[in-house]
Order: structure tokens, then C-alpha cells, then sequence
């Protein structure tokens, strides 16, 4: 007997994977919690029957949502980071020596008690003694907060369920309110390829325009997310990721990274003429 984890990619396309066996199953008082586990993937970490995290690809991910603002300014002390139940934003960022605070702010307890039992890959940083785990609404959480963070990284599921407050309008601006003058806003914005998403993503990205004087989208690879053509969002009070990259500072700190480098940084910057015009185009 053949067992296949299915998940719908558009209305009319679908990505299947084959598994081994179901890990783990629950439903919160958020979403519907499964593990699998896979051979080519090793084990996939799914909400509402959507692939957040697998232990094969989820380097890809985290290496572009905090590398590339970390390396933008190297100076980032205070970091919020809002959603990242899985923990490999975290792990990430705890790997700076520079960074004295990390307060993370996820809306669903179980999916972090969840991933410290199943996902240690991602998770195992989450006890680092700079961060503070908070379980409660991201949107009220920041819309508390005034001028304090360096950086704030949203790592949110789809603009569906509890995520979709974190695509809003007041949302971006309390984010803006809740940094300091230099501070960062990265956030993974969706994906150009299919319709659903991409309309999701243009709409993101102009409210975010409308409120921070620099505002750039790059782009990953990532095999298991809807085309695998992904999005982030870079937006900010001053910095400049590509200009302001001081790639001799990132790249004498040593770190070992197996997607991210300041080559790929600027490349990453550099997006398709269909990107482009969607950018571009009133929504
Ligand atoms: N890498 C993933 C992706 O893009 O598919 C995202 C992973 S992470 C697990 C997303 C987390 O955001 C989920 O655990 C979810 O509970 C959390 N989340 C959704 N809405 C939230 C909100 N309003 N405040 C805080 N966390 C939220």
C-alpha cells in the first residue's frame, strides 16, 4: 500500500509527496496540526493541510529571511519575530553573536510544543536564554510596541486563518511604529506564480510600499511551496539591501550557510519582468 501527503498547489494543479508513516496529528485551537515522514524529505511539518517546514528544504527559508537583513545591517540588536512556530528563524538568529534580544511571538502554543517534540532541526534554538517566547496575537502584540526593534521578521502561514491580520494595512504600520530608525521589516510575501497567491502578494507588497520609504522584494527557490517560486518582502527606514551590503563584514563572521551568500544576496534582488509588472501594476 502506497501512502501520498496531497496538497493543492492552485485550484487546478497539486504537488503530492510520498510518506512513510503520519508522525504526528492534532487540531488547535488555531489550525490542523500533521507530521509526516518522508523519504525525500525527510519530515514535512503541515498546517491546514499546507507545507510550512521540511527538514530537506527548510534551510533554503530561513537562510534568506534573516541572513540577508543581518547582513544588510550588522549592527541588529533587538529582533520580533512574529509567527515561526517551527523555530528555524530562531535558530538562525541566535546564531549572531551581536543580537541581545529575540522576542518571538506565535499565536498557537501547540504548534511550538508540537515541533520541540517532532522538529528538533528547526526548534532547537528556541531555549537560547536571549529569547522570549510569546503566545499570543502578533497583531496586538506589535501594535503595543513603539521604536523599539532593529528588525522585525514576520514568518506567517498563508493570509487565511489566524495569518490573515498579519497582511494588513494597520498591521504594516504598526510594524513601522514598533522600529526604530533603522529598523527592517522582512517578511515572506507570497508567491507570483499562481493566481491566488500572486494576488495575495501583490496586495501585501503595496500596502507595505505605501508606508516604508524603501521597499524591495527577492526571491528563493523553495521545491515544496506552491510553484516553488517564493517571495520576501524587504522594507525599511534607511537601509538599502543591495547597496548598503557590506558583504566583507558578513562574510568575516564565518558563518556556514547552505543557501545564503552576498553573491546570491544582490541576485536574489534581481526578479523576472512578470515579477516586475505585478510590482508595478495598480492591484
Ligand atoms: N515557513 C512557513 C511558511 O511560510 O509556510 C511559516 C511557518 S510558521 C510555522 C507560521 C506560524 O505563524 C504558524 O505557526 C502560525 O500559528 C503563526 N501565526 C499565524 N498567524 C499568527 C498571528 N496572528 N500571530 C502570531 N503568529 C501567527
Amino acid at each position: 500500500m502506497e501512502l501520498w501527503y496531497t496538497e493543492n498547489h492552485s485550484e487546478e494543479v497539486r504537488f503530492s509527496i510520498k510518506i512513510n508513516k503520519q508522525v504526528y496529528s492534532g487540531q488547535s485551537n488555531f489550525q490542523r496540526i500533521d507530521i509526516f515522514d518522508t523519504n525525500e524529505f525527510g519530515k514535512i511539518f503541515t498546517l491546514d493541510g499546507l507545507i510550512m517546514v521540511t527538514e530537506k528544504d527548510e534551510f533554503i527559508y530561513h537562510d534568506m529571511i534573516v541572513h540577508v537583513p543581518m547582513a544588510t545591517n550588522p549592527d541588529i540588536k533587538k529582533v520580533l519575530v512574529i509567527g515561526a512556530g517551527d523555530g528555524g528563524t530562531v535558530r538562525e538568529l541566535t546564531r549572531y553573536k551581536t543580537i541581545e534580544r529575540i522576542d518571538m511571538v506565535e499565536i498557537d502554543r501547540q504548534v511550538v510544543e508540537v515541533c520541540l517534540e517532532h522538529f528538533k532541526q528547526t526548534s532547537c534554538a528556541l531555549n537560547d536564554k536571549r529569547v522570549n517566547l510569546y503566545f499570543e496575537d502578533g497583531i496586538k502584540f506589535v501594535s503595543q510596541k513603539s521604536n523599539e526593534y532593529d528588525l522585525i521578521i514576520v514568518d506567517s502561514t498563508d493570509p487565511i486563518g489566524p495569518g490573515e491580520g498579519l497582511f494588513t494595512r494597520q498591521f504594516y504600520s504598526d510594524c513601522f511604529a514598533a522600529l526604530n530608525e533603522n529598523g527592517i521589516l522582512v517578511n515572506q510575501h507570497e508567491s507570483p506564480y499562481y493566481d491566488m497567491y500572486a494576488k495575495a502578494m501583490k496586495r501585501a507588497h503595496k500596502r507595505i510600499e505605501e508606508i516604508f520609504p524603501i521597499s524591495k522584494v527577492y526571491q528563493v527557490h523553495i521545491p515544496t511551496y506552491s510553484s516553488g517560486h517564493w517571495l520576501f518582502g524587504f522594507a525599511s527606514k534607511k537601509y538599502d539591501p543591495v547597496k548598503d551590503l557590506d558583504a566583507n563584514a558578513w562574510n568575516n563572521l564565518g558563518l556556514e550557510t547552505k543557501y545564503y551568500n552576498t553573491d546570491l544576496h544582490i541576485g536574489s534582488f534581481a526578479l523576472p519582468n512578470y515579477v516586475m509588472d505585478m510590482l508595478n501594476r495598480d492591484c
